[in-house]
């Protein structure tokens, strides 16, 4: 006996060209048999789809979770938005320095932690990337993979010179940086010599250690934030995308592309790459460095949202949202194939938090970062859909290829042996994005007022329904998950 069936579905997988009906049985959280028609006497528990699409649970490959609020909160209220959105793993991008646990210390202290918070808090399944903020923290990058299953790191390339929000002198407490160190290219080559190392090392597990980079640098964002400043023409998000301008994104990602030959670590995710500039530089890198196995990421918001959007200050975020030009750029290397997957880059960030309450639209004084995991994939599939995107490459880029890359070598799919992480989807209910009506404690959205086409009706994790119609169900039961996992074998 199965202990759940899912009957009546038109599955959504990777690596295929169609979308089929099919039945899905589910025991031990696992998904053991996908066929049509499986007699419902082969299963205690009967949920009929009635026809919807069955996605694989979403792996958010970007999130922030315990930035800008407690982690213990945080990570309960933004999963559930996980949830509501299909996704069933979150996976975080964490650091030692300010917000998060605003503290440094060795990661041998600092991790263990983390997950202590953050057990039995999130609604689904979870796992952390580690950023390397000191050069003791580089030494720590072999035991983070062996003993807590942390095989990807992040390098947050304009850190070193330049705010979180905006200009600052004070990075170096930020970081929570001692003596001289210095939180720059020097330290990203020996973070990639370490990688390439650990990569040589375990031949195994190398296709899934990755190194990340958020692509911008210093000196231009601080340039060009005191031109825009002085001239004081622009204003809100046409002001800050000047700011940050797109050749800065571009030359970062020519710099960690030539340190990742030169240290030889051959696995380099761009993240959220956000312009022509951008993305262009990133293919430029692919075809002149072609032993890196590069990823490039945009996010959702990237694909939603343009300068234009009414909600501003709110949509404030590094990189900038950029004009409508560089957005359909975008779409058109989704379509292309040349981007590798979707996140959400979510950080819940409140209103009260969010912006000056005397100078609600001086996008100066906004901090940087909102939510949106809730609506990757309506979000994908709605502007996706009209271009031409087909479901099974969405299945791709929100859940399989993701999936590969961080060594969560049991999601991302819906077939035997796959944990049975499965999102119902309908894909012709429209509706209008309310903030009110996520979960997360977030409190408004750049996206309000967005009409969507395509809505989760259901979300379960390992064979739990933990979403449906609305409403979080059952209890926190997302499990932490040390990678790279196994494969199940049946
Ligand atoms: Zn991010």
């Amino acid at each position: 006996m199965y202990d759940l069936l899912i009957k009546n579905t038109k599955l959504v997988r990777p690596n295929q060209t169609s979308v089929e009906v099919a039945d899905i049985a589910i025991s031990g959280g696992e998904v053991q048999r996908v066929a049509p028609s499986i007699p419902v006497e082969e299963a205690k528990e009967v949920h009929d789809a009635k026809g919807l699409l069955a996605f694989p649970g979403l792996v958010d490959g970007h999130m922030h979770v315990g930035i800008y609020s407690p982690l213990a909160e945080d990570a309960i209220t933004e999963s559930k938005a996980a949830a509501m959105g299909g996704v069933t793993s979150a996976i975080t991008y964490f650091r030692t320095g300010e917000y998060y646990l605003n503290k440094g210390g060795a990661y041998k202290d600092f991790y263990p932690e983390v997950l202590d918070i953050s057990k039995g808090k999130y609604w689904v399944d979870y796992a952390y990337h580690l950023a390397p903020i000191n050069r003791a923290h580089i030494d720590e990058m072999p035991m983070l993979l062996n003993d807590f299953g942390v095989s990807s790191f992040k390098i947050f390339m304009f850190y070193g010179g330049h705010g979180l929000h905006g200009k600052s002198d004070q990075q170096h407490n930020f970081l929570k940086l001692e003596g001289d160190e210095k939180y720059d290219f020097a330290h990203f080559e020996f973070i990639m010599r370490k990688l390439s190392e650990m990569i040589e090392a375990n031949p195994q597990q190398a296709p899934y250690i990755s190194l990340s980079l958020h692509c911008e640098v210093a000196d231009i964002l601080n340039a060009y934030t005191s031109m825009v400043q002085r001239d004081g023409k622009l204003k809100g998000l046409h002001a800050y995308n000047a700011a940050r301008p797109p050749h800065s994104e571009g030359l970062a990602v020519f710099i960690a592309s030539y340190l990742a030959h030169e240290t030889s670590c051959a696995n380099i995710n761009l993240l959220h790459l956000t312009s022509r500039k951008a993305l262009e530089a990133a293919l430029m890198m692919r075809d002149l460095f072609p032993h890196i196995n590069f990823r490039r990421e945009v996010t959702i918001g990237h694909l939603l949202l343009d300068t234009d959007e009414p909600n501003g200050v709110l949509a404030k975020v590094n990189p900038p949202i950029r004009p409508r030009a560089d957005v359909e750029f975008l779409w058109e290397k989704v379509l292309s194939g040349d981007v590798d997957w979707v996140v959400s880059d979510h950080a819940c960030c409140s209103t009260e938090m969010k912006y000056n309450a005397d100078h609600p639209d001086d996008i100066w004084m906004a901090k940087s970062g909102f939510g949106g995991t809730e609506y990757m994939l309506s979000g994908l599939h709605s502007e996706g859909s009209k271009r031409g995107l087909s479901l099974n490459r969405m299945a791709e880029l929100v859940c399989w290829n993701p999936a590969q890359r961080y060594g969560l070598l049991s999601k991302g799919d819906i077939a035997e042996g796959y944990d049975a992480d499965i999102v119902l989807f309908d894909p012709n209910e429209s509706f209008v994005v309310r903030a009110a009506e996520s979960e997360s404690n977030q409190g408004y959205t750049p996206f309000e007022g967005h009409e969507l086409t395509g809505k989760v009706k259901a979300t379960f994790v390992r064979g739990n329904m933990v979403y449906e119609n609305g409403k979080i169900l059952g209890e926190a039961m997302g499990q932490y998950l040390l990678r790279p996992m196994e494969k199940h074998n049946h």
